[in-house]
């Protein structure tokens, strides 16, 4: 293998992407309100948005999608992704769903209660929005070197600091908290992995207090080639045995199947708890479908059948990871800060080291996401003030997040090297001239603070 360096797969299929001039994507922007969520994707060159949804299908599930059974209830697509979750994951009771929101809202509906806190290591947003329109609080108690984007590289910058956990329970006292949530990889601070010590530590002080321990799956393959490859008790054992041991501490866990599920849309609830279980059943006729589709088509359970199985392939992952690690490498070497070591889905650029001459309240991160669309037609995503930055609920005064980051996502088995090497050369260049650059106004936001990057309106400073 000494020679096979390359990505493991043969590309069966293209999808043309358009070149523009910069002269109509300063249009663009401006039509969209410097919000690339709202720039048509027919004007991206390299969508670096989201992994979410936008994985490459192996020919395998182009395969499965024929077979996909279209009937309402019981159909055999929904059995075959059940063997496929019993076989991978271990966890008996499958709920799927639409995709991973849908799994987030049934977890902070079973789960949480209004005033009552959620804890985790960073709550995903979807999570956090489906839980504060439904009343409950949420805590991110990350640990510190995982809050702060210029800490040394270290393994695990996702883990949980169970010091805090223990701290706010003697705080607030064991009554108000509702939930403890690991979410793997840790998606909000740069797809940092959670150690498996880390996993067991948080299973056995949910235990300690009898608190449910719930984990969010959408790239517990990502985090278990972490886990592999820089936790020494788990060097010699097999990625499926790796996501087989983590899942098994909890007792509930959602997916974005999206995600590691390496299909365009569906989720999954999955429970050892028969009480939930049948809980998440009622929602999901509400909310969803019927029990075995789960707002999903056959074809979907079926390419999700496959991909959580694919997912499990060592050389997949070892070429995923590695992708993303030389584009850290690439922009390391033109100067650019980014959160080290890269994590499993993408790069996160430090705006507050890139642009230190914008302050905060004028949205560095996001100042960085219209550059770089600018100059090269690039799509990234702000995940910092516009993202995370909240109201007092007391004051009504803006608090800004401790993270001001733009994350370059990497889709799975979609872009090449060459690909990464013209989003390094782009950011190359915006960072040579970073003191060109001011900041941005934000002039529109939607009435769910948690929410507003996905509609935020701002104006060139
Ligand atoms: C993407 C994601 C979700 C939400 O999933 P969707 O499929 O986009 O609705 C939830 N949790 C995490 C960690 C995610 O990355």
């Amino acid at each position: 293998m000494r020679f096979q360096t390359a990505e493991p797969f043969r590309i069966k299929m293209v999808e043309h992407v358009k070149k523009t001039t910069k002269e109509d994507r300063i249009n663009w922007l401006k039509e969209a309100n410097y919000n690339v969520f709202k720039v048509k994707a027919e004007n991206v060159y390299i969508d670096c948005l989201t992994d979410s949804g936008t994985t490459a299908m192996s020919k395998n599930q182009w395969a499965a999608l024929m077979m996909g059974d279209e009937s309402y209830a019981s159909c055999d697509s929904f059995f075959k992704l059940e063997k496929s979750v019993h076989d991978v994951f271990d966890i008996p009771y499958v709920q799927p769903v639409h995709q991973g929101r849908a799994a987030d809202y049934l977890l902070a509906k079973l789960y949480t209660k209004p005033g009552k806190i959620a804890i985790g290591n960073m709550h995903f947003d979807t999570f956090r929005g489906n839980a504060e329109v439904l009343g409950a609080l949420v805590e991110d108690l990350v640990k510190d070197e995982g809050k702060n984007a210029s800490s040394p590289a270290s393994p695990f910058k996702g883990n949980i600091d169970l010091n805090k956990c223990e701290r706010i329970i003697k705080e607030k006292g064991l009554d108000s908290i509702s939930v403890i949530i690991l979410t793997v990889t840790c998606n909000n601070n740069g797809g940092q992995p959670v150690s498996m010590q880390n996993i067991k530590d948080t299973a056995e002080f949910a235990k300690k207090y009898n608190i449910p321990f719930v984990m969010d799956i959408a790239r517990v393959a990502e985090n278990a080639y972490f886990i592999k490859t820089r936790e020494e008790a788990y060097k010699d054992r097999s990625i499926e045995s790796i996501i087989r041991e983590s899942v098994s501490y909890c007792e509930t866990a959602v997916m974005s199947a999206k995600k590691d599920g390496l299909v365009n849309i569906g989720g999954l609830f999955l429970t050892r708890n028969k009480d939930v279980f049948t809980m998440a059943n009622q929602l999901a006729i509400v909310h969803e479908g019927f029990l075995t589709y789960g707002g999903l088509a056959g074809r979907d359970l079926e390419a999700l059948a496959v991909g959580l199985r694919e997912v499990c392939d060592f050389d997949y992952l070892d070429y995923r990871i590695k992708q993303v690690e030389y584009l850290g490498n690439q922009l390391k070497l033109r100067g650019v800060p980014i959160i080290e070591p890269t994590g499993g889905h993408g790069v996160y650029v430090d705006a507050k080291r890139f642009f230190d001459h914008i302050p905060q309240h004028e949205f560095p991160a996001q100042r960085l996401v219209v550059a770089l669309y600018e100059e090269a037609g690039i799509r990234a995503v702000e995940l910092g003030a516009c993202a995370f930055g909240s109201k007092d609920p007391i004051t009504g005064k803006d608090v800004w997040p401790e993270l001001e980051t733009m994350r370059i996502a990497i889709s799975r088995r979609v872009y090449t090297n060459d690909h990464m090497d013209c989003i390094a050369n782009a950011l190359g260049y915006i960072y040579e001239n970073r003191k060109s650059y001011k900041g941005l106004k934000l002039v529109y936001q939607g009435p769910i603070v948690s929410l507003r990057h996905f509609t935020a309106g701002f104006e060139l400073i």
